[in-house]
């Protein structure tokens, strides 16, 4: 399909199964991880993909790097910080971050990426391990048309829904609204759950129904099993959801938006990763919703 290189830097639950998407696409990758084994399974699986020492020298192998790591300090790390893609990128290469991050923290890595010459995309995805497998994330980017067109074979073959949301920080903002709409949604249905065991309801009745009314989302659809059956492994990780809800908070205070319902939200999520539930599935949050009472009737 294409010949183009591309680095990528974080090899996650999301970043492994993009990373072989590009590779499937015919596209040559070149995977940099901070743990190493996973660049070598990834490379073991597909000819494509060869694996980096650094960030940089992913980097310089490829022209554009994509980081997919956890939060502002692990991507100023991989794309700014000591032998990182900045290191390796040449004058006009392109750098984009498909992490959830602030929009602020990206309108700045933009800035510090755009002084070396650097052109930057804030590229956040929707959609959890099975979408990133599938190749149909949402991919939203925020920066400048031509380094999204330059970006474009690249989304189209780890998405199905691509939009240029903006100009940079647009991308970060629009999925954080998405991700704290997600972490209320959530927060309801275990509340909706809990009460239901506690009325003695058939909960397989209440989610029918709950399903094909006004209360239906696609969280009823995700996360209402892993609720009820305590099957928590991560699709994606409590802890990586209430930093998006506490980045929303800050860019809502500081646009003049008090962030109420997300406030509450965050408390759950806070209570929920203090019982030490930060790395399971955010479903988990039903434990500090109203664990006693699922416990109790379970
Ligand atoms: P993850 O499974 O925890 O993977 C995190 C990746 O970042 C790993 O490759 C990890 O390397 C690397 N990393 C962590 N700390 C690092 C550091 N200090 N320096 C360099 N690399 C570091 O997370 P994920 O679920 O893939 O999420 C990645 C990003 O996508 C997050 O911003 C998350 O909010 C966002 N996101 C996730 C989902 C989802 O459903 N999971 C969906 C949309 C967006 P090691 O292998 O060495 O630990």
């Amino acid at each position: 399909m294409s010949d183009r290189r591309v680095a990528f830097l974080g090899l996650g639950i999301m970043g492994a199964p993009m990373a072989a998407n590009l590779a499937r696409a015919g596209m040559g990758v070149v995977a940099w991880n901070r743990t190493r084994e996973k660049a070598d399974a990834l490379a073991a699986e597909h000819d494509n993909v060869s694996v980096a020492e650094t960030p940089a020298e992913a980097s310089r192998l490829a022209g554009t790097a994509i980081s997919m790591v956890p939060d502002v300090p692990e991507v100023e790390e991989v794309l700014l910080g000591h032998r990182g893609a900045a290191e390796g990128l040449p004058e006009g290469g392109l750098a984009i971050d498909m992490s959830t991050i602030s929009p602020t923290a990206s309108r700045t890595i933009g800035e510090r990426l755009g002084e070396c010459g650097i052109a930057f995309l804030d590229a956040p995805v929707t959609g959890s391990r099975p979408k990133a497998e599938d190749g149909t994330l949402t991919i939203m980017a925020g920066g400048e048309e031509e380094a999204f067109e330059r970006a474009r074979p690249l989304f189209e073959a780890m998405g199905a829904l691509v939009v240029h949301a903006g100009p940079q920080g647009h991308g970060s903002m629009i999925k954080l609204i998405n991700n704290t709409l997600a972490a209320v949604n959530a927060a309801g249905l275990a509340e909706g759950l809990a009460l239901a065991r506690a009325a003695g309801l058939d909960t397989d009745r209440t989610l029918e129904v709950v399903a094909s009314g006004s209360g239906s989302s696609m969280m009823v659809e995700l996360k209402a099993q892993p609720m009820l059956t305590g099957e928590l492994d991560p699709l994606f990780k409590l802890e990586h959801m209430r930093k998006d809800v506490r980045h929303l908070i800050t860019e809502a205070r500081a646009l003049g938006v008090e962030p109420r319902v997300a406030d509450t939200a965050l408390a759950l999520y806070t209570q929920a990763a203090e019982k030490g539930l930060g790395e399971r599935d955010f479903a988990a949050v039903i434990q500090a919703v109203a664990w006693q009472e699922v416990q109790n009737s379970g």
